[in-house]
């Protein structure tokens, strides 16, 4: 994910990456592809970058342990100064380039983006039901029948009774 940036002149850019999601250092729960898309301002001392990736990844629910699929969006913006003084900066997104770099590799940058933006809490859908705390079943599907069999229990002694009668 290399950015040539010698010879470039001031304006506007785009980018477009893509490819396996191992080619960046990435594994689970992220499969398959990514997609990077880069929107590049180039001024006379600075490049302001702007960084947008798509990647599918395999989840399992929290609550009721199904798997889903879900594309997981990570975004970054990142300025490099050119030719900058070293002096200190308390910003973590910025980036000296010594006079004579000629690229910008955003691999690494993408890659811990990406990482950062897999959810604490992963959840099918918002109101997930999860499953039964009695009998596990996926309440996603359908009430679970522990709740009949209970009026059930409760009723059995007087349907026994009916029934001796
Ligand atoms: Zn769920
Ligand atoms: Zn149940």
């Amino acid at each position: 994910m290399i950015i040539k940036i010698s010879n470039l002149s001031d304006g506007s850019y785009n980018y477009e990456f893509e490819g396996e999601v191992a080619e960046i250092g990435l594994s689970e729960p992220y499969t398959g592809k990514y997609e990077t898309n880069i929107e590049l301002s180039k001024f006379q001392d600075q490049i302001i970058l702007n960084s947008e990736t798509k990647i599918e990844a395999g989840m399992v629910c929290d609550r009721c342990g199904e798997k889903y699929d879900q594309v997981i969006k990570s975004e970054h913006k990142m300025v490099y100064l050119l030719r900058g003084t070293e002096e200190e900066n308390e910003s973590v997104d910025v980036v000296y380039l010594n006079a004579d770099a000629d690229k910008i590799n955003i691999k690494n940058d993408v890659r811990d983006y990406a990482l950062l933006a897999i959810p604490m809490k992963k959840l099918c859908s918002e109101d997930c039901k999860g499953l039964c705390c009695k009998w596990g079943k996926n309440l996603n599907e359908g009430v679970c029948e522990c709740n009949e069999n209970e009026i059930d229990d409760k009723w059995k002694p007087l349907l026994k009774l009916k029934n001796n009668r």
